[in-house]
C-alpha cells in the first residue's frame, strides 16, 4: 500500500507544480485566444475624439453561449470624465460589460460606442490604448514588477515607473522586497497579495494614462484598511476620466456619477446613491443589507 501511495503523492505533488507554473501562460493564451475572436473590420480607423470620450452602451444583448443570454438589452451613458457604476447579484453579467467595451467579445445586438464610433469600427489596437483595466484578479507575469507596471507601456523610464508606484501607495513595498524594482514576481517569483496585486494594476493604469478606466473590484474582500487606502486611490486615478466600476462593495459607488443595478442581465434600477436609497427598491435594501452585514460584499 505504502509502495503506491508514495508515488501517487509525489505525482501530485509535481503534477500541481506544473500546473501552477502554467497557470500564467494559460491565463495569457487565454487572452490571446479572445483576441483572435474579434478582429478588426475591412477599413478600420483609429480611434478619434478621445479628449473627453463618452461612452454608450445602446440596447446591448450578448450570450457567450447562443443558448444561454447573459445581457438582455442593456442601454447605459457613461458622460465624459464621469463614473458610472453597476451594482448587482453575481452572474448578472456586471463583468461581461467590460469585456464587451474591451472588445474581447462581440456583442450580438445594439452596439457600444466610443465618442460616437461604433467600437466594431476601430482597430482594437487604438480601443485598448484607450482604455485600462484595474481586473479583479491582476495578471502578473513571471517577471520584474518593474516589468510588471510598465507592461502597456514599454517606452516607460524607470522614473515614470516609480512615480506611478509611488501614486498607487506600492513603491515602499517594492524598495523593501529582496531587488526593489528588479525583484521577480508572479507564479514562479514573489507572490504578492490580492491589495499588493491591485496596487501593481493601478500603477500600470496610471502609468498607461487613459481617457476610459474600467476597475472591476475584487470580489474577495481585502482588509478594510486597505480597502479604503485602494478606493482612495482609485478615486484619485479616476479624477477626469470617464470611468466604469463593476462594484461589490456599495461603499464604493456613493459617489457614482450614476449607479446602475443588474439582475440577470437587465438593468433593474438606476440613479444617484441618495435617489436610490429614497427609492426604496432594491438598491435600498442591498445598502441595507449591507450596513447590517459583516461581510460587506453581494
Ligand atoms: P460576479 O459578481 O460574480 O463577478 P457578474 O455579474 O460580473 O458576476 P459575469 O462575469 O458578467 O457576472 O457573468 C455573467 C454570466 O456569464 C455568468 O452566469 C457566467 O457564468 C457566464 N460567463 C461568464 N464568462 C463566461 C464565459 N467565458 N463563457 C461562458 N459563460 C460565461
Amino acid at each position: 500500500m505504502i509502495q503506491i501511495y508514495i508515488p501517487l503523492n509525489f505525482l501530485g505533488v509535481i503534477y500541481r507544480e506544473i500546473k501552477q507554473n502554467l497557470t500564467d501562460l494559460d491565463k495569457m493564451f487565454t487572452l490571446m485566444d479572445k483576441e483572435q475572436e474579434v478582429a478588426d473590420a475591412p477599413g478600420a480607423v483609429a480611434l478619434a475624439g478621445l479628449d473627453a470620450p463618452t461612452v454608450r452602451f445602446e440596447d446591448v444583448h450578448f450570450a457567450y453561449d447562443p443558448a444561454r443570454p447573459i445581457l438582455r438589452g442593456v442601454s447605459l451613458t457613461i458622460p465624459a470624465g464621469k463614473t458610472v457604476a453597476v451594482v448587482g447579484p453575481s452572474g448578472a453579467g456586471k463583468s461581461t460589460l467590460s469585456r464587451l467595451l474591451y472588445r474581447f467579445y462581440d456583442l450580438q445586438d445594439g452596439r457600444i460606442t466610443i465618442a460616437g464610433q461604433d467600437i466594431r469600427a476601430v482597430t482594437q489596437q487604438s480601443l485598448r490604448r484607450a482604455i485600462g483595466i484595474v481586473p479583479q484578479d491582476t495578471v502578473l507575469f513571471n517577471d520584474t514588477v518593474a516589468y510588471n507596471i510598465a507592461y502597456g507601456r514599454t517606452d516607460a523610464t524607470q522614473a515614470e515607473v516609480e512615480q506611478a508606484a509611488r501614486a498607487a501607495h506600492i513603491h515602499d513595498f517594492i524598495m523593501s522586497t529582496p531587488q526593489g524594482y528588479a525583484t521577480m514576481v508572479g507564479e514562479r517569483g514573489l507572490k504578492l497579495s490580492g491589495g499588493e496585486k491591485q496596487r501593481v494594476a493601478i500603477a500600470r493604469t496610471l502609468l498607461k494614462n487613459p481617457p476610459i478606466l474600467i476597475f472591476d473590484e475584487a470580489t474577495s474582500a481585502l482588509d478594510s484598511a486597505n480597502e479604503r487606502a485602494i478606493q482612495a486611490e482609485l478615486r484619485q486615478v479616476a479624477q477626469g476620466k470617464t470611468t466604469l466600476v463593476i462594484a461589490h462593495r456599495l461603499s464604493t459607488v456613493v459617489d457614482a456619477h450614476e449607479i446602475v443595478v443588474m439582475e440577470a442581465g437587465r438593468i433593474v434600477e438606476r440613479g444617484t446613491h441618495a435617489a436610490l436609497l429614497a427609492q426604496g427598491g432594491r438598491y435600498a435594501s442591498m445598502w441595507a443589507l449591507q450596513q447590517n452585514s459583516s461581510e460587506n460584499t453581494f
